[in-house]
C-alpha cells in the first residue's frame, strides 16, 4: 500500500489529496475486497455509481460479450443498442428523445446548450440559466458555471456568463431571479453533493408553473437522483412534476461512463445535425451495459426493493438519531439518505472510522454523511452497517 501511495504521489495529479488509504481489486454483490484481503461493506456505490454492485453476472455477460463482438464504433454510422437505450428512457420517462454522453457533467453541458440554441431563433436574448446556490452540477466550464458552490466556482473565474443562483426550495426567490433574458432553470430534485436535500413538492410543483407562465425550460439534473436511486427511475415521480430535460449519468451504466441528456421533442428538435455531438458517447459497450442495467432493474424488481430497503434503512436511522443529539436530521427518499451531524463532530472521522470497521459511507456537503448503497443492498448487510455505526457513535457520545 505504501509503494501504491507513494507511486501515485509522484504521478498523479493532487486532485483528489490525501485519499483513504485502500485500494480495492475486486468487489461482489454489495461487498468490496482491498489488497490486503479486506472485506468491505459499500454505502456509497462509488458514489452512487454501482448501481447493480459488484461483479453482477449479468453485466459480466453483457460487458464481456459486448468486449468480445464490438467495444466502439462511432456515431456516424447506426448503433442498435443505442437506438434500443433511447427507446427504453424515452419509454420510461416524460422525454421524446435522447443523446449520450460520458458523465454527468457532460450531460448538463448539452443541457446548456440545447436550452440556448432552442431561444436562439424565437427570442436571442433569452439566454439566461438560473440555478440553486449549494447546487452541484459538474466540473467543466459550463457545468460549474451551473453549480451554486462558491468553494468550486471561485479559484476558475470568470466563468461563462448568463448564470445566477438562488437559494434551494424558495420559490420567491426564483419568481424575483426570472428575468426578460432568462431561458431556463435547472435544479436536482434532490440536492446531492449538497448534502441530500430534497425539494418541497410545493417547490417543483411552483418551479413548473414559473417556467410555464415565463415560457422557460425547466431542466432536471437526476445525474445522482436518476435510475431507480430513490426508488422511482427518476426522482421526478415522486413529484408529479414533469421537466423539458433531464440530466442522467451516475447509475446509468452501472459503472461503464455513460451519460444522458433527455428532453421533449419541442426542445430537442431545437438541435440540428452538427449541433452537438460526441466522440465515445453512446458506444455500443457502454449502451448495451447501460440496456442490462435498466432491464435489471425492471426484472428483478428493484424499484419495490430500493423502496422497501430505503425505509428500512431510513426507519434504523431514525432509530439511532433518538439516541444522539448531535444528529440532526435523517432526510432523503429511497436509498439516497442524508444524516447531517452538528459541527460538534466531523463526518469525515466518521468515515474514517466506518471505513476501519470494514464500512464505506460518502461525506457530503454541511457535515453530512450520505448514503447510497448499492440498488441490491440486503437488510442484513443494513443491519451490518447500523451496528457499526451504533459503535462509532457511541464512543463519540462519550465526549
Ligand atoms: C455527480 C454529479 C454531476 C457530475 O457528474 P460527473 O459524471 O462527475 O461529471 C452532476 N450533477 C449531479 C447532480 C451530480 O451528482
Amino acid at each position: 500500500m505504501k509503494d501504491l501511495i507513494n507511486l501515485d504521489k509522484q504521478y498523479y495529479m493532487n486532485t483528489f489529496g490525501d485519499r483513504f488509504p485502500v485500494c480495492f481489486t475486486e468487489g461482489n454483490g454489495s461487498t468490496l475486497i482491498s489488497t490486503d484481503g479486506k472485506k468491505y461493506i459499500d454505502f456509497g456505490a462509488g458514489i452512487a455509481v454501482n448501481a447493480l454492485g459488484y461483479n453482477h453476472p449479468a453485466m459480466v455477460k453483457t460487458i464481456s460479450e459486448q468486449a468480445a463482438k464490438l467495444i466502439h464504433c462511432s456515431s456516424l454510422y447506426y448503433i442498435g443498442a443505442q437506438a434500443k437505450l433511447a427507446e427504453i428512457l424515452v419509454k420510461n420517462s416524460f422525454a421524446d428523445k435522447a443523446f449520450f454522453c460520458n458523465s454527468g457533467t457532460e450531460a448538463i453541458e448539452g443541457a446548456i446548450k440545447l436550452a440556448r440554441k432552442y431561444f436562439k431563433t424565437k427570442d436571442a436574448s433569452k439566454y439566461h440559466i438560473i440555478t440553486t446556490t449549494n447546487s452541484f452540477h459538474g466540473r467543466t466550464i459550463g457545468a460549474l458555471s451551473a453549480t451554486g458552490q462558491n468553494k468550486y466556482q471561485e479559484p476558475f473565474s470568470p466563468l461563462l456568463s448568463g448564470f445566477s443562483h438562488v437559494p434551494y426550495n424558495d420559490l420567491a426567490a426564483m419568481q424575483s431571479a426570472i428575468t426578460n433574458e432568462t431561458c431556463a432553470i435547472i435544479v436536482e430534485p434532490i440536492q446531492g453533493e449538497g448534502g441530500v436535500i430534497p425539494a418541497t413538492l410545493d417547490y417543483l410543483q411552483g418551479l413548473r408553473q414559473l417556467c410555464d407562465q415565463h415560457q422557460l425550460l425547466l431542466i432536471f439534473d437526476e445525474v445522482q437522483t436518476g435510475i431507480a436511486r430513490t426508488g422511482k427511475l427518476f426522482a421526478y415521480e415522486h413529484y408529479n412534476v414533469a421537466p423539458d430535460m433531464m440530466a442522467l449519468a451516475k447509475g446509468l451504466g452501472g459503472g461503464i461512463p455513460i451519460g444522458a441528456l433527455v428532453a421533449t421533442d419541442e426542445v430537442a428538435s431545437a438541435f440540428s445535425p452538427g449541433s452537438h455531438g460526441t466522440t465515445f458517447g453512446g458506444n455500443p459497450l457502454c449502451c448495451a451495459t447501460a440496456l442490462t442495467v435498466l432491464s435489471t432493474i425492471f426484472d428483478d424488481h428493484l424499484l419495490d426493493q430500493v423502496t422497501a430497503n430505503g425505509a428500512y434503512l431510513m426507519n434504523k436511522l431514525n432509530n439511532i438519531k433518538e439516541n444522539y443529539p448531535f444528529i440532526k436530521e435523517v432526510r432523503g427518499t429511497g436509498l439516497m439518505i442524508g444524516m447531517p451531524l452538528s459541527d460538534r463532530f466531523a463526518v469525515i472521522d466518521i468515515v474514517k472510522q466506518m471505513l476501519e470497521l470494514g464500512f464505506l459511507i460518502l461525506p457530503a456537503g454541511n457535515n453530512t454523511l450520505r448514503f447510497t448503497p448499492p440498488l441490491i443492498i440486503t437488510q442484513a448487510e443494513i443491519d451490518k452497517m447500523i451496528n457499526a455505526l451504533t459503535s462509532v457513535f457511541d464512543t463519540l457520545a462519550k465526549y
